[in-house]
């Protein structure tokens, strides 16, 4: 597929002198990711994987080396005939990445990370109760004092946030912060000197599964199961927003039209099946069956998911929670409902996991947005 992208735009720049500097970009990104958390690369092999002639991936190599975005990194192994060839791979600390998750209500964590999403430095500051303005002052301060420290040049900074959050930063609606159409960005990018990413922490998470996960896995969905529930659908290596930027919404889905009443309003939705506080909650009841409710909570996240895995035909579907609620019976509940509720050519080789980092997932996320929007990784 990145081949032949790369022979598209290869063919069109005969054809038209418009953007040249776009094309430069997109060449620049496609040798990047192909770079990206791959071993070592000649210039030839770049060019094979890549459709790009040599001469362009040489200028693009030079002009990535000088930037310290690619390092070389010694010549390529014996066996070949002739003069052995320099291998180039990607440089994860040619900038670092600040990166915020506001999902935990309580406190705001902060990392810096390099491209490869390792943690440089962590550290969490207590919200203490504040909301609004006061709320996203807080963020200001933090997203800056780690800007500040980092030693590294900072790529970006990037932010998982509760709610609905649209394309350009702006956190529409973020009922539990009382943030209504708060342009989060802006307010961070005049406290910082470098770019800012906001996205919806679930759809954070999906991207740091498709940027950090098993590689090639392009249709999945991440469900984030917390105080609430969420998920970030990816569909052909690209995350669906939906028209309105609330797609993957589906906590308030109704499972149990006699269920308890949710926060919401209304009775029955997952949420009050599955999310993390209504089952703690269940299982510190005197004489809980824990058996018994973390499977009515798996078989409830199971059949939501159904038509979604079903209608997208994705490949993986992949848990973020405390391992003590979604480890176990729950995951297995959740894979066993999908089996059940579909024909098995459509769920067979559907892989549904738990999160590798869940801990830090969505401060993962952050990373992946900010190297997908600066380099074009993705
Ligand atoms: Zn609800």
């Amino acid at each position: 597929m990145a081949s032949k992208k790369a022979d598209a735009i290869v063919a069109s720049r005969g054809a038209t002198k418009a953007l040249p500097e776009h094309t430069r970009q997109v060449n620049r990104s496609l040798i990047l990711r192909t770079l990206f958390r791959s071993e070592a690369k000649s210039r030839a092999d770049l060019a094979r994987a890549t459709g790009l002639t040599r001469v362009s991936v040489s200028r693009i190599v030079d002009d990535l080396t000088a930037e310290g975005l690619v390092r070389e990194s010694g010549p390529s192994p014996e066996g070949r005939v002739g003069k052995p060839s320099t291998l180039i791979a990607l440089n994860p600390d040619a900038y670092h990445v600040v990166t915020l998750d506001l999902s935990a209500y309580a406190e705001l964590s902060g990392a810096i990370m390099n491209l490869d999403g390792e943690v440089v430095h962590s550290t969490s500051v207590p919200t203490d109760g504040a909301r609004g303005a006061a709320l996203l002052t807080k963020v200001c301060a933090l997203a800056s004092a780690l800007v500040k420290r980092s030693t590294v040049r900072v790529l970006g900074v990037g932010v998982g946030s509760p709610g609905v959050v649209n394309d350009d930063g702006v956190v529409r609606e973020a009922v539990a912060f009382e943030w209504h159409d708060l342009d989060v960005a802006a307010a961070i990018s005049a406290v910082v000197p470098v770019p800012v990413h906001v996205a919806n922490d679930a759809n954070a998470a999906a991207l740091a599964a498709r940027t950090y996960g098993q590689p090639g896995v392009d249709n999945l969905a991440l469900v984030r199961i917390g105080q609430g529930i969420g998920s970030g659908v990816i569909v052909g290596g690209t995350l669906v927003t939906g028209d309105r930027f609330t797609a993957g919404e589906i906590g308030h889905v109704l499972v149990d039209e006699s269920g308890e009443v949710c926060r919401c309003g209304r009775r029955g939705c997952l949420e009050v099946v599955a999310a993390v506080p209504y089952i703690r909650k269940r299982l510190a009841e005197p004489g809980a069956q824990p058996q018994e409710i973390l499977t009515r909570a798996g078989h409830a996240l199971g059949r939501v998911l159904t038509p979604v895995v079903a209608a997208l035909g994705l490949e993986q579907v992949v848990l973020s929670g405390p391992l003590d609620v979604v480890g176990g019976v729950f995951l297995e509940e959740t894979r066993a409902a999908i089996a059940r509720e579909a024909l098995a050519i459509i769920t067979d080789d559907v892989e549904i996991r738990v999160a590798v980092r869940g801990d830090d997932i969505v401060l993962l996320g952050g990373t992946a947005l900010v190297v997908a929007e600066e380099l074009g990784i993705r």
